[in-house]
Protein backbone atom coordinates (compact mmCIF):
# COMPACT_ATOMS: atom_id res chain seq x y z
CA UNK A 1 0.00 0.00 0.00
CA UNK A 2 2.99 2.50 0.90
CA UNK A 3 4.52 1.49 -2.54
CA UNK A 4 1.37 2.26 -4.43
CA UNK A 5 1.23 5.70 -2.75
CA UNK A 6 -2.11 4.89 -0.82
CA UNK A 7 -1.18 5.04 2.40
CA UNK A 8 0.66 7.44 4.04
CA UNK A 9 1.26 6.29 7.83
CA UNK A 10 2.27 8.61 10.47
CA UNK A 11 4.14 5.38 12.31
CA UNK A 12 4.41 1.95 11.04
CA UNK A 13 4.77 -1.24 13.58
CA UNK A 14 6.64 -3.77 12.20
CA UNK A 15 4.88 -7.52 13.78
CA UNK A 16 8.31 -9.62 12.18
CA UNK A 17 9.54 -10.60 15.71
CA UNK A 18 5.87 -11.43 17.10
CA UNK A 19 7.12 -15.02 16.34
CA UNK A 20 4.14 -15.97 18.18
CA UNK A 21 2.12 -15.59 15.53
CA UNK A 22 3.99 -17.73 13.33
CA UNK A 23 2.21 -21.51 13.65
CA UNK A 24 0.49 -23.92 12.03
CA UNK A 25 -1.00 -26.56 14.02
CA UNK A 26 -4.32 -28.90 14.43
CA UNK A 27 -6.47 -28.38 17.18
CA UNK A 28 -8.99 -31.38 17.20
CA UNK A 29 -10.87 -30.74 14.13
CA UNK A 30 -10.06 -26.94 13.72
CA UNK A 31 -6.79 -25.67 11.51
CA UNK A 32 -5.20 -22.77 13.62
CA UNK A 33 -2.60 -20.76 11.71
CA UNK A 34 -0.96 -18.08 13.27
CA UNK A 35 -1.72 -14.60 11.21
CA UNK A 36 2.36 -13.96 10.79
CA UNK A 37 2.95 -17.25 9.18
CA UNK A 38 4.75 -16.99 5.78
CA UNK A 39 3.17 -17.92 2.59
CA UNK A 40 5.64 -19.90 2.01
CA UNK A 41 5.15 -22.48 5.74
CA UNK A 42 1.74 -22.69 4.40
CA UNK A 43 2.08 -23.68 1.27
CA UNK A 44 4.05 -26.80 2.06
CA UNK A 45 2.25 -27.47 5.18
CA UNK A 46 0.99 -31.14 5.38
CA UNK A 47 -1.28 -30.43 8.28
CA UNK A 48 -2.63 -26.95 5.66
CA UNK A 49 -3.16 -29.97 2.97
CA UNK A 50 -4.77 -32.53 5.66
CA UNK A 51 -7.05 -29.72 7.03
CA UNK A 52 -8.08 -27.53 4.01
CA UNK A 53 -6.78 -29.07 0.73
CA UNK A 54 -8.70 -25.80 -1.08
CA UNK A 55 -5.69 -23.14 0.30
CA UNK A 56 -3.14 -26.13 -0.56
CA UNK A 57 -4.27 -25.84 -4.00
CA UNK A 58 -5.24 -22.32 -4.17
CA UNK A 59 -1.18 -21.59 -3.16
CA UNK A 60 -0.88 -22.80 -6.77
CA UNK A 61 -1.67 -19.42 -7.83
CA UNK A 62 -0.25 -17.03 -5.52
CA UNK A 63 2.43 -14.57 -6.20
CA UNK A 64 5.79 -15.61 -6.66
CA UNK A 65 8.26 -17.54 -4.28
CA UNK A 66 10.23 -14.31 -3.29
CA UNK A 67 6.95 -12.84 -2.44
CA UNK A 68 5.45 -15.69 -0.50
CA UNK A 69 8.58 -16.27 1.24
CA UNK A 70 8.32 -12.33 2.71
CA UNK A 71 3.94 -12.56 2.43
CA UNK A 72 2.09 -13.86 5.97
CA UNK A 73 -1.29 -14.98 5.93
CA UNK A 74 -2.41 -12.65 7.62
CA UNK A 75 -1.20 -9.60 6.15
CA UNK A 76 -2.61 -11.12 2.54
CA UNK A 77 -6.11 -11.06 4.31
CA UNK A 78 -6.11 -8.03 6.11
CA UNK A 79 -4.90 -6.24 2.91
CA UNK A 80 -7.60 -7.88 1.58
CA UNK A 81 -6.87 -7.43 -2.52
CA UNK A 82 -9.99 -7.97 -4.29
CA UNK A 83 -7.88 -10.21 -6.59
CA UNK A 84 -6.26 -11.88 -3.83
CA UNK A 85 -6.73 -15.31 -3.48
CA UNK A 86 -6.68 -16.43 0.19
CA UNK A 87 -9.82 -14.08 1.26
CA UNK A 88 -11.99 -16.40 -1.25
CA UNK A 89 -10.23 -19.60 0.37
CA UNK A 90 -11.01 -18.20 3.87
CA UNK A 91 -14.66 -17.44 3.12
CA UNK A 92 -15.17 -20.79 1.61
CA UNK A 93 -13.69 -22.90 4.01
CA UNK A 94 -16.32 -21.46 6.95
CA UNK A 95 -13.15 -19.37 8.33
CA UNK A 96 -13.16 -17.55 11.78
CA UNK A 97 -10.53 -14.75 12.04
CA UNK A 98 -9.69 -14.07 15.83
CA UNK A 99 -8.60 -10.03 16.20
CA UNK A 100 -7.43 -8.64 19.63
CA UNK A 101 -6.75 -5.24 21.04
CA UNK A 102 -6.36 -4.11 24.21
CA UNK A 103 -9.75 -4.19 24.66
CA UNK A 104 -9.85 -8.37 24.02
CA UNK A 105 -10.41 -10.35 22.27
CA UNK A 106 -13.30 -10.99 19.14
CA UNK A 107 -13.87 -13.67 16.58
CA UNK A 108 -15.27 -12.82 13.06
CA UNK A 109 -16.23 -14.96 10.15
CA UNK A 110 -14.68 -14.49 7.07
CA UNK A 111 -17.66 -14.04 5.35
CA UNK A 112 -18.62 -10.94 7.54
CA UNK A 113 -14.32 -10.00 7.74
CA UNK A 114 -14.26 -8.61 3.90
CA UNK A 115 -16.36 -5.43 3.21
CA UNK A 116 -15.01 -4.05 0.05
CA UNK A 117 -12.25 -2.26 -1.66
CA UNK A 118 -9.24 -3.07 0.57
CA UNK A 119 -11.52 -2.98 3.62
CA UNK A 120 -11.98 -5.51 6.33
CA UNK A 121 -13.92 -5.50 9.64
CA UNK A 122 -10.47 -5.31 11.70
CA UNK A 123 -10.55 -1.76 13.95
CA UNK A 124 -7.44 0.31 14.02
CA UNK A 125 -6.66 -0.83 16.98
CA UNK A 126 -7.10 -4.40 16.28
CA UNK A 127 -4.11 -7.07 15.31
CA UNK A 128 -5.62 -10.53 13.37
CA UNK A 129 -3.95 -13.17 15.05
CA UNK A 130 -5.04 -16.52 14.30
CA UNK A 131 -7.06 -17.78 10.94
CA UNK A 132 -9.13 -21.00 12.06
CA UNK A 133 -10.24 -23.32 9.24
CA UNK A 134 -12.86 -26.28 10.07
CA UNK A 135 -11.21 -29.44 9.12
CA UNK A 136 -12.70 -30.56 5.53
CA UNK A 137 -14.93 -33.21 5.91
CA UNK A 138 -14.43 -36.27 4.35
CA UNK A 139 -17.48 -36.03 2.25
CA UNK A 140 -16.56 -32.33 1.20
CA UNK A 141 -15.32 -32.11 -2.93
CA UNK A 142 -13.36 -28.83 -3.18
CA UNK A 143 -11.80 -27.01 -6.33
CA UNK A 144 -9.67 -23.58 -7.09
CA UNK A 145 -9.84 -22.66 -10.17
CA UNK A 146 -8.30 -19.45 -11.47
CA UNK A 147 -7.34 -17.17 -14.93
CA UNK A 148 -4.46 -14.72 -14.23
CA UNK A 149 -2.55 -13.13 -16.82
CA UNK A 150 0.98 -15.13 -15.99
CA UNK A 151 1.66 -17.90 -13.39
CA UNK A 152 1.99 -16.17 -9.63
CA UNK A 153 0.38 -12.46 -10.44
CA UNK A 154 -3.36 -11.56 -8.34
CA UNK A 155 -6.34 -13.50 -10.25
CA UNK A 156 -8.41 -11.99 -13.58
CA UNK A 157 -10.88 -14.02 -12.03
CA UNK A 158 -10.40 -16.90 -8.90
CA UNK A 159 -13.13 -19.18 -7.90
CA UNK A 160 -13.35 -21.40 -4.45
CA UNK A 161 -15.75 -23.55 -3.91
CA UNK A 162 -16.08 -26.27 -1.21
CA UNK A 163 -19.71 -28.91 -1.95
CA UNK A 164 -20.53 -31.08 0.95
CA UNK A 165 -21.84 -34.17 -0.61
CA UNK A 166 -22.44 -36.85 1.61
CA UNK A 167 -24.42 -39.12 -0.65
CA UNK A 168 -24.09 -37.84 -4.26
CA UNK A 169 -26.56 -34.90 -3.45
CA UNK A 170 -24.76 -31.63 -2.24
CA UNK A 171 -25.90 -30.72 0.40
CA UNK A 172 -24.50 -27.51 1.43
CA UNK A 173 -22.11 -25.57 -1.13
CA UNK A 174 -19.65 -21.85 -0.76
CA UNK A 175 -18.87 -20.65 -4.16
CA UNK A 176 -16.62 -17.39 -3.67
CA UNK A 177 -15.03 -15.34 -6.37
CA UNK A 178 -12.38 -13.02 -6.17
CA UNK A 179 -11.22 -10.41 -9.40
CA UNK A 180 -15.27 -9.50 -9.94
CA UNK A 181 -16.23 -7.07 -7.37
CA UNK A 182 -14.55 -5.10 -4.58
CA UNK A 183 -13.95 -8.32 -2.47
CA UNK A 184 -14.42 -12.21 -2.14
CA UNK A 185 -17.66 -12.50 -2.94
CA UNK A 186 -19.92 -15.84 -2.32
CA UNK A 187 -22.34 -16.60 -5.39
CA UNK A 188 -25.26 -16.75 -4.03
CA UNK A 189 -27.08 -17.83 -6.94
CA UNK A 190 -25.03 -20.39 -8.13
CA UNK A 191 -25.16 -22.32 -4.53
CA UNK A 192 -28.84 -22.05 -4.67
CA UNK A 193 -28.46 -23.97 -7.83
CA UNK A 194 -26.20 -26.67 -7.22
CA UNK A 195 -27.40 -27.30 -3.50
CA UNK A 196 -29.92 -30.13 -3.64
CA UNK A 197 -28.96 -31.37 -6.80
CA UNK A 198 -27.40 -34.44 -8.04
CA UNK A 199 -24.68 -32.81 -9.99
CA UNK A 200 -24.77 -34.24 -13.36
CA UNK A 201 -23.92 -32.34 -16.02
CA UNK A 202 -27.21 -30.48 -16.10
CA UNK A 203 -27.01 -29.02 -12.75
CA UNK A 204 -23.09 -27.97 -13.22
CA UNK A 205 -24.52 -25.92 -16.36
CA UNK A 206 -27.19 -24.65 -14.24
CA UNK A 207 -24.73 -23.69 -11.66
CA UNK A 208 -22.22 -22.09 -13.80
CA UNK A 209 -25.02 -20.05 -15.49
CA UNK A 210 -26.19 -18.94 -12.18
CA UNK A 211 -22.94 -17.99 -11.09
CA UNK A 212 -22.32 -15.64 -14.13
CA UNK A 213 -25.49 -14.07 -14.31
CA UNK A 214 -24.61 -12.83 -10.93
CA UNK A 215 -21.68 -11.05 -11.59
CA UNK A 216 -20.75 -7.88 -13.14
CA UNK A 217 -17.23 -7.61 -13.04
CA UNK A 218 -14.92 -4.76 -13.14
CA UNK A 219 -13.24 -3.67 -16.23
CA UNK A 220 -9.70 -2.64 -16.02
CA UNK A 221 -6.35 -2.40 -18.00
CA UNK A 222 -5.73 -6.59 -17.03
CA UNK A 223 -9.28 -7.70 -18.87
CA UNK A 224 -12.84 -5.88 -19.31
CA UNK A 225 -15.90 -7.05 -17.88
CA UNK A 226 -16.85 -9.20 -20.65
CA UNK A 227 -13.42 -11.27 -20.82
CA UNK A 228 -13.68 -11.58 -16.57
C1 LIG B 1 4.79 -8.65 -6.71
C2 LIG B 1 3.69 -9.13 -5.81
C3 LIG B 1 2.81 -10.11 -6.27
C4 LIG B 1 1.78 -10.56 -5.45
N1 LIG B 1 0.91 -11.50 -5.92
C5 LIG B 1 -0.10 -11.92 -5.13
C6 LIG B 1 -1.03 -12.88 -5.58
O1 LIG B 1 -0.98 -13.40 -6.69
N2 LIG B 1 -2.04 -13.23 -4.72
C7 LIG B 1 -2.15 -12.70 -3.47
O2 LIG B 1 -3.07 -13.05 -2.73
N3 LIG B 1 -1.27 -11.81 -3.01
C8 LIG B 1 -0.26 -11.40 -3.81
N4 LIG B 1 0.61 -10.47 -3.32
C9 LIG B 1 0.43 -9.95 -1.95
C10 LIG B 1 1.29 -10.77 -0.98
O3 LIG B 1 0.86 -12.10 -1.04
C11 LIG B 1 1.15 -10.34 0.49
O4 LIG B 1 0.09 -11.00 1.06
C12 LIG B 1 0.85 -8.92 0.70
O5 LIG B 1 1.86 -8.18 0.06
C13 LIG B 1 0.84 -8.64 2.21
O6 LIG B 1 2.14 -8.77 2.68
P1 LIG B 1 2.49 -8.82 4.23
O7 LIG B 1 2.06 -10.11 4.81
O8 LIG B 1 3.93 -8.44 4.34
O9 LIG B 1 1.57 -7.72 4.86
P2 LIG B 1 1.82 -6.16 4.95
O10 LIG B 1 2.13 -5.61 3.60
O11 LIG B 1 2.77 -5.88 6.05
O12 LIG B 1 0.38 -5.69 5.44
C14 LIG B 1 -0.71 -5.60 4.55
C15 LIG B 1 -1.83 -4.82 5.27
O13 LIG B 1 -2.37 -5.63 6.31
C16 LIG B 1 -2.12 -5.02 7.59
N5 LIG B 1 -1.71 -6.14 8.46
C17 LIG B 1 -0.69 -7.00 8.25
N6 LIG B 1 -0.68 -7.96 9.19
C18 LIG B 1 -1.71 -7.67 10.03
C19 LIG B 1 -2.24 -8.29 11.21
N7 LIG B 1 -1.69 -9.40 11.71
N8 LIG B 1 -3.32 -7.73 11.81
C20 LIG B 1 -3.88 -6.60 11.31
N9 LIG B 1 -3.45 -5.98 10.19
C21 LIG B 1 -2.38 -6.51 9.57
C22 LIG B 1 -1.06 -3.97 7.38
O14 LIG B 1 -1.21 -2.90 8.29
C23 LIG B 1 -1.36 -3.53 5.95
O15 LIG B 1 -2.43 -2.63 5.92
C24 LIG B 1 1.64 -10.01 -4.14
C25 LIG B 1 2.54 -9.03 -3.68
C26 LIG B 1 3.55 -8.59 -4.50
C27 LIG B 1 4.50 -7.54 -3.96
Amino acid sequence: MMNLRLVKPGSLIDINRLTDLDYIRPERDELAIGALTRHTAAASSPVVAEFCPLMTAAYDHIAHRAVRNRGSVGGNLCHADPSSENPAVAVASGATLVLKSADGERRVAAEDFFLGLYETAAQQNELLTEIRIPKAPAHQGWSFQETSTRKGDFALVGIAATLDCPNGTCTNARIVAVGVGERAMRLDAAEVAITGAVMDDTDLTAAAEAARDSVDPPSDFHADSEFR
